[in-house]
C-alpha cells in the first residue's frame, strides 16, 4: 500500500507526536529509519504517503485523541482510494503497545501497529502492508489487514537504527534509559515500555560525539527515568564496570562542543550523593531539575508506591539547594489519587509552599486500565479533582512568575532555538530552562547569546541582546 509515485519523485512520510520527550525522540529515529527507504518529512498529511501517529497512553484524555485522528485519516484514504491512490497509516508508541489488536478492530484503515521497542523494524512492517495491500487490491479477501509489531525483541532497537540526524538550532536529545520497574500505581509506562534498560556508555558517548559533530551544543539525556541509569562501560574504565548517570554526565563534559546537558524526568529514590554532587561541580550541567514528587502527602506517596515520603523529598531538595544555590527546580504533581482526602491534599499544597517550584506539571488522575490504581476504591469524584488541580496550579502559576520576576535585570546566557510569534522576534532558553524573547537576528538561533532580562510574566521572560558569548555563523 505504501505509494510510490511514477515520477521518480520522494514519498513523504507525516509524522505527528504526542506525549513526552522520549516520543520526540522517537519520532525522529523513525524518520532516520525512513529516511534510507526514500521517505521524506512531510509538514502535513494531506501531502504525505505514509502517515505515522507516534502516542501517549499516559492519561486517557492522550489515548482518545489518537482515535479521533484515526478517523480524520480513514476519510482521507478513502478519499485517496476513489481518485486511484492511496495512504499508508501507521499507529507507534504507547497506544500501540497497550492496545495493540484493539486499533485494527476499532480503526480498519490502521495498516501497521508498531510498539516503542519494534520500530526499527519498520521497513519490515512497510514492505507487509504493501504484501497484503498488493493481494487486496487483485481482489483477493484477506483475514486480518493490518501488520502488528508490539514485541519487546531481545535484541535492543539501539543495535539496529541508524546515526541520529535529530539536531535541532543547536539542541538535540540522547536516549539512554527505556522503560521502569518501579510500578508505581498509577502509572501505565512499565507496561508500555517495558523492563528498565539503560543503554551501554560507549553506544551513549559515541552517539553525543555524532550530535556535536551534527551541530549539537545542548545535549538532553532521555529516559522514563533518567537517573535509573546504569550502563555497562569496560570493565578497566574509572567509573567501574557499570556506570551511573553521575559518570555518564561527567564523561559527557569532557566531549568538546557540549556547553549544555539536561536530564528531565528523574525519580526521586534514584537520586544520590554522586549524582548532587555532579550538580555541584559540572558547569555543563544546567541548573534545572526536573524531580517529580507527585503528592505531599505520606499516605497517598504509599498508595502510589512511589517509595518515598515527603521528607525524603525535602531532604533532597535541601541538599541540592545547598550544591547549586541558584537550581531552578521543577515537578510533577497527581490530584485526586484514589482515597486522597482533603487533608491529603493540603499536604500537597504545603509541600510546593515549602519548596517554591520554578515550574511544575500537574494533572488530575486519570484511570489507566490494567494499573492497579484504576481498581483501587475511593475513586475521587472529577469535580474535587477538577476543584484542586485548579488550586494547586494557581499556586504553582504564583511560584512560576516570581522564578522568573527574580531574574529580572540578570544577564543570563540564552540558546536560542527559533523565530518568535513577531517579526524579527527569537525564542531561546536560559540555562534554567526559561523562555525568553528578544528582538535578534535569526542567524543567532542555534547559538548561546549574552540576553539582559527585562520582564518576566507567568510563562516567560522578554530581554534584550548584551553581547555574544559564543560566535554566531
Ligand atoms: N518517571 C517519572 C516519575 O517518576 O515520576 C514520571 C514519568 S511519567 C511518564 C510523567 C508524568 O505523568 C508523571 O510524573 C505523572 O505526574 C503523570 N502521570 C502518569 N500517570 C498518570 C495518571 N494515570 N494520571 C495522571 N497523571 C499521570
Ligand atoms: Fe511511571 Fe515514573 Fe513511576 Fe516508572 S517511576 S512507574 S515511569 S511514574
Amino acid at each position: 500500500m505504501t505509494f510510490v509515485p511514477s515520477d521518480g519523485q520522494r514519498k513523504r512520510v507525516f509524522i505527528r507526536t504526542y506525549g513526552c520527550q522520549m516520543n520526540v525522540y522517537d519520532s525522529d529515529r523513525m524518520a532516520d529509519v525512513l529516511r534510507p527507504l526514500g521517505y521524506a518529512l512531510s509538514n502535513s498529511p494531506a501531502e504525505a504517503d505514509l502517515v505515522v501517529l507516534n502516542t501517549c497512553h499516559i492519561r486517557e484524555h492522550a489515548s482518545e485523541k489518537v482515535y479521533s485522528e484515526l478517523g480524520r485519516l480513514r476519510d482521507e484514504k478513502l478519499e485517496r482510494r476513489a481518485a486511484g491512490r492511496d495512504l499508508t497509516i501507521a499507529v507507534a508508541g504507547c497506544v500501540a503497545q497497550a492496545e495493540g489488536e484493539e486499533i485494527l478492530r476499532r480503526q480498519p484503515a490502521v495498516d501497521i501497529v508498531v510498539g516503542p521497542q519494534a520500530y526499527h523494524r519498520l521497513p519490515q512492517l512497510l514492505a507487509e502492508a504493501e504484501r497484503k495491500a498488493a493481494i487486496r487490491r487483485a481482489g483477493k479477501r484477506l483475514p486480518g489487514a493490518g501488520v502488528l509489531d508490539t514485541d519487546f525483541p531481545a535484541e535492543s532497537k539501539f543495535d539496529h537504527l541508524p546515526s541520529p540526524q535529530g539536531v535541532r538550532a543547536g539542541s538535540a536529545f540522547l536516549s539512554i534509559q527505556e522503560g521502569c520497574d518501579k510500578f508505581c500505581t498509577f502509572c501505565v509506562v512499565p507496561y508500555t515500555r517495558g523492563a528498565e534498560y539503560s543503554r551501554p556508555v560507549a553506544a551513549v558517548l559515541a552517539e553525543a560525539r555524532q550530535l556535536v559533530e551534527a551541530g549539537a551544543i545542548e545535549i538532553t539525556l532521555l529516559g522514563q527515568n533518567v537517573n535509573a541509569y546504569h550502563g555497562e562501560a569496560a570493565p578497566s574504565s574509572i567509573g567501574g564496570s557499570t556506570w551511573s548517570l553521575a559518570s555518564l554526565i561527567r564523561a559527557l563534559a569532557e566531549i568538546d562542543g557540549v556547553a549544555r546537558i539536561r536530564y528531565p524526568t528523574s525519580h526521586p529514590r534514584d537520586m544520590d550523593e554522586e549524582l548532587i554532587a555532579v550538580h555541584g561541580d559540572v558547569p555543563q550541567l544546567m541548573p534545572y531539575l526536573h524531580l517529580p514528587v507527585q503528592s505531599g502527602s505520606d499516605r497517598i506517596l504509599e498508595a502510589m508506591n512511589r517509595r518515598h515520603g515527603r521528607d525524603l523529598f525535602l531532604r533532597l531538595v535541601e541538599r541540592l539547594r545547598e550544591c547549586r544555590p541558584d537550581l531552578a527546580l521543577s515537578t510533577d504533581f497527581i490530584v485526586g489519587f484514589p482515597g486522597e482526602s482533603d487533608a491529603d491534599f493540603d499536604h500537597t499544597m504545603r509541600l510546593v509552599g515549602e519548596v517554591g517550584f520554578a515550574s511544575a506539571f500537574s494533572f488530575k488522575y486519570s484511570r489507566r486500565p490494567g494499573t492497579p490504581g484504576s481498581a483501587m476504591p475511593d475513586q475521587v469524584p472529577e469535580n474535587v479533582k477538577a476543584a484542586r488541580l485548579a488550586a494547586l496550579q494557581t499556586l504553582l502559576g504564583q511560584q512560576a512568575r516570581d522564578f522568573n520576576l527574580s531574574k529580572v535585570g540578570a544577564t543570563a546566557p540564552v540558546l536560542f532555538a527559533e523565530a518568535g510569534r513577531k517579526p524579527g522576534q527569537i525564542v531561546g532558553k536560559t540555562p534554567w530552562l526559561q523562555s525568553v524573547y528578544a528582538d535578534g537576528d535569526p542567524r543567532l538561533i542555534g547559538h548561546i547569546v549574552d540576553v539582559r532580562l527585562t520582564e518576566g510574566h507567568a510563562n516567560s521572560l522578554a530581554g534584550e541582546i548584551a553581547s555574544l558569548c559564543e560566535a554566531a555563523a
